[in-house]
């Protein structure tokens, strides 16, 4: 098994791949080994002011390219896509972590999602309104403009994706910093988009210091759009910047998702379809499931069979062809998950499993199950982003969604229940972006992904996803 990490790191500014030149550079990590594996280069300031007068010119040229041009580049880029796959998941498992079997998963769903925007491009109507005596007004949808885009190192290629397709197939131009802690698979992304024939003044990279960027960014006249995927904190900060220009805003930020399992569910399949997704990508999904809510009557068994099912998780380097669970992505979520399962223990809370760190010097924490959290425990009110599953018992079906709702996030949220009334009656009153009933799964490229209250605002994917990259203009024609 070779170590050595495949990828060669640069930002893509003007079509040209960049690096050197007396730029600083950020150190990446292999998180599995704790180890050094290349250097990554910084974005200057006069890197950022190329790259927006770059933005600039592109969304000139690339608005009033015919629809489906943009929608051809895209399907070649997720072909492309899927002849690298194994490539890119290797990248994608040597800096983020997580199994290769997940990684390349990714990259395939990746590919999917392009071409569901390469669909898209073309489906950019507008409206005409007849008036009386000849008179019409029309009502088109234009692209918004050059994007400044941002976004987690969770899913390194995902996440790109999200960000890049939908911008290129309304026709904007987009300027992004992907997560400076996955930056192979984000090269390895462009790489296939310019491959493809995209122009390289439509879609650049750059890394950085985080705040400098966005603040250079945002702060521009240039640009018309912010996408932000990551914390609530920073979302926050990047509103207020993104506020002085008035522009438009997607915030796909954290969450702290429910689970309501009720007394009538299928007991054991709901906890092989818990645990499986639970400990996906070690727990730091956005959607991942958090606080279970268990109904009193089965609690016990859900606890004793979450347990005992999480104990089996072969956990080692995502390499490893066994692996089921990889190390954290890096060491900063780790040291957070220890001071919030030692908060857990010291307010009564029974640890079921894991609560530990790894051995070695990756950044492994074991998958970790605990029972009897108080509703007040720091791990019951703050996202762990980390695989730590947090159970407590309800009894009624209105206490559930009370605790369902009490938190000021609302992205993702599970319910599972055969009771067909019950599960209308969760759809509806629970206040979640995304709720799962009796699955887990939430992403599918037709369907708008996102989150509502703290979680964000301006669904990604689904035709909601082009849409959010347009403005409207009425046209009243004498
Ligand atoms: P984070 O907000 O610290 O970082 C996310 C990204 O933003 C990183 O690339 C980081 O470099 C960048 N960033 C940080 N400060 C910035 C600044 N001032 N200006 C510009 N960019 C900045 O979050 P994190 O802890 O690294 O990621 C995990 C968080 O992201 C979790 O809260 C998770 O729920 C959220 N997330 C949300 C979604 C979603 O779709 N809703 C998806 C993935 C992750």
């Amino acid at each position: 098994m070779s170590v050595e990490y495949p990828a060669t790191l640069g930002m893509y500014i003007g079509g040209e791949w960049v690096s050197g030149g007396g730029r600083d550079h950020h150190s990446l990590l292999n998180p599995a080994t704790g180890e050094m594996q290349a250097e990554l280069p910084l974005a200057s300031d006069a890197d950022l002011h190329d790259a927006l007068e770059v933005a600039k010119h592109g969304f000139a040229t690339w608005r009033v390219e015919a629809p489906e041009l943009r929608g051809a580049v895209l399907r070649e880029a997720a072909e492309l896509l899927r002849e690298r796959a194994d490539h890119i998941a290797r990248v994608t498992t040597m800096e983020q972590g997580k199994p290769l079997a997940e990684a390349r998963g990714e990259v395939i769903a990746a590919a999917g999602l392009i071409d569901f925007h390469a669909g898209e491009a073309v489906r950019v109507y507008g409206r005409v309104l007849m008036r009386p005596t000849g008179m019409r007004s029309l009502v088109l949808h234009q692209p918004v403009g050059p994007v400044a885009a941002f976004c987690a190192w969770n899913f390194p290629a995902l996440n790109v994706v999200r960000k890049i397709a939908p911008a290129v197939a309304a026709g904007c131009s987009v300027i992004l910093k992907p997560s400076e802690e996955t930056p192979g698979t984000a090269v390895e992304v462009m790489r296939c988009f310019q491959d493809a024939g995209l122009p390289g003044d439509v879609a650049q990279i750059v890394f950085g210091v985080p705040d400098m960027v966005s603040r250079r960014l945002l702060l521009s006249p240039i640009t018309r759009k912010l996408s932000f995927t990551g914390s609530v904190p920073v979302g926050k900060h990047l509103m207020k910047l993104a506020a002085d220009t008035v522009m438009k805003m997607t915030m796909e930020l954290g969450g702290h998702a429910p689970v309501l399992v009720f007394d009538d569910c299928d007991l054991e399949e709901t906890l092989d379809i818990l645990v499986g997704h639970k400990f996906r990508n070690a727990g730091q999904v956005c959607v991942a499931p958090t606080r279970f809510h268990v109904q009193e009557g089965i609690y016990e068994d859900f606890a004793r069979g979450f347990a005992e099912r999480t104990k089996q998780i072969k956990v080692c380097n995502g390499l490893c062809e066994t692996s089921q669970m990889g190390p954290m992505a890096n060491s900063r979520g780790r040291e957070v998950l220890e001071r919030l399962v030692s908060d857990a223990r010291s307010s009564g809370a029974r640890v079921l499993a894991g609560g530990v760190c790894g051995e070695g010097r990756g950044f492994f924490f074991q998958p970790t199950v605990i029972a009897d959290v108080p509703e007040n425990a720091r791990a019951m009110n703050q996202e762990p982003f980390g695989p730590v599953a947090l159970l407590s018992p309800f009894a009624s079906v209105d206490d559930g969604i009370r605790e369902a709702n009490r938190l000021p996030f609302g992205l993702a949220a599970y319910c599972f229940t055969e009771n067909g009334r019950r599960q209308n009656l969760l759809g509806d009153a629970i206040e979640a972006g995304m709720v799962m009933i009796n699955q887990v799964r939430a992403t599918w490229p037709d369907a708008p992904f996102g989150g509502v209250k703290e979680s964000g605002f301006g669904s990604e994917d689904g035709p909601e996803g082009v849409a959010a990259h347009l403005v409207t203009k009425t046209v009243h024609v004498g």
